[in-house]
């Protein structure tokens, strides 16, 4: 099978094009298709030679996501149900402007992404852990589910009864612009356990040839793989880094997230502090809270503890109820005595109290739903 071309870097294609003999400008060329016209058909090239695009056909797949379900209305959170073309599903999630929350003022669209098909982790509170994994996304799986989103979004502002998507008619309307500028590596799956795969997408995500997406506009989420965050501050760019804490003590954090027991507490905040000394970036500490689990008060000390070493801010996210699982998000009372607490500790911390977010952090969700429902038909 062919490898997708927005798996290539631009050294890469490069290379590719030299033992082909052809000029490096259609490289330019080539890249100014996928990144910045977004098409997604060799045809359409039209000021490469045909016979390039037939050696690019050839050699290449030029590969999308289909859209099987979306979720949410036009100004609040999006869901996005992908099939890829394996039949596999995953999911992105778009969310308008939020400056609290992981980026800084000014921020248009942040879009949520997976970077594998379940995941292997088996927290015990996550919908993307309930079926296990199944298979690490390529780097094209990572690249296209931003690319699709913008596709889809012109599409949508040029929808009248009869006309065509504007992807299909370059000529007419051949500048998808950007619509995404902060990315946070929360979807379907462990990002570090797809660490290579996960690496160049961003890589290609980020130059200015391709996605265009800041360093410091993206942050990658972790459950906690140690020796992956030490990697990772060893890279040059400059992400920033979330840590899904959600207990502050072996405990409790053992309790709901099994990897506590490989990389315990004293191994991952070591990591968080090579990491925060390596790149001087705050790291945020994602901590859902859960009735009865990890939302009593003498969580606050050891979490503000950790925060105050590792300069580090907590997101307080109230748990989303997952069907089939047990667990439930406490009262709203108790939501801010926990927030109250930690800030009289003097830890900068957010709790996310928007209603309609409802289905922000809940990844996975969609796609448990959509196979059960998918296998109910079959029963049926
Ligand atoms: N595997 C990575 C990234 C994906 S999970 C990680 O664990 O960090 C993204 C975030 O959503 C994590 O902080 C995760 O703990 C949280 N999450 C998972 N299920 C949730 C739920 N039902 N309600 C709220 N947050 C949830
Ligand atoms: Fe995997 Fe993250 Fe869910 Fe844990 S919280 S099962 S690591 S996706």
């Amino acid at each position: 099978m062919l490898t997708d071309i927005k798996s290539f870097t631009v050294e890469e294609l490069q290379a590719r094009f030299q033992e082909w003999r052809q000029p490096t400008y259609r490289v330019a060329q080539l890249l100014e298709w996928l990144y910045v016209h977004r098409v997604i058909s060799w045809d359409v090239m039209t000021n490469l030679p045909k016979a390039l695009r037939q050696l690019l056909q050839e050699n290449f797949a030029l590969q999308t996501l289909e859209l099987v379900r979306r979720q949410g209305s036009r100004d609040v959170t999006q869901k996005f149900l992908w099939k890829l073309s394996d039949q596999s599903m995953i999911e992105s999630v778009l969310i308008p402007a939020n400056p609290a929350l992981y980026g800084e003022a000014s921020d248009r669209h942040t879009l949520c992404v997976s970077t594998q098909v379940g995941c292997a982790y088996g927290c015990k509170f996550c919908a993307s852990g309930l079926e296990g994994w199944k298979r690490n996304l390529r780097v094209d799986e990572i690249v296209e589910q931003v690319l699709a989103i913008e596709r889809w979004h012109v599409s949508e502002e040029f929808k009248t009864e009869d006309a065509q998507p504007a992807v299909s008619r370059p000529s007419s309307s051949p500048t998808i612009p950007r619509l995404i500028n902060n990315l946070v590596i929360m979807g379907m799956g462990e990002p570090l356990a797809n660490y290579d795969n996960l690496l160049k997408a961003l890589k290609i995500l980020n130059a200015p040839w391709g996605g265009g997406i800041g360093a410091r506009k993206i942050t990658i989420s972790t459950s906690g793989l140690a020796p992956q965050i030490r990697k990772l501050a060893d890279e040059p760019l400059q992400f920033r880094l979330a840590i899904s804490l959600h207990g502050a003590t072996d405990e409790v954090r053992g309790k709901i997230m099994p990897v506590n027991r490989k990389y315990p507490l004293k191994e991952l905040t070591a990591a968080c502090e090579y990491y925060q000394q390596k790149k001087e970036r705050m790291i945020t500490f994602e901590y859902i809270l859960i009735a009865g689990v990890n939302d009593s008060l003498d969580q606050v000390k050891p979490l503000a503890q950790l925060a105050h070493r590792l300069h580090a801010k907590v997101n307080l996210i109230p748990y989303n109820k997952v069907e089939d699982l047990d667990w439930e998000r406490p009262s709203e009372e108790v939501q801010e005595a926990f927030l109250a607490a930690l800030e009289k500790e003097d830890v900068t911390a957010t709790l996310r109290r928007e209603k309609g977010h409802d289905i922000d952090a809940a990844c996975g969700q969609l796609r448990l739903k959509t196979e059960r429902e998918l296998a109910g038909k079959i029963i049926q």
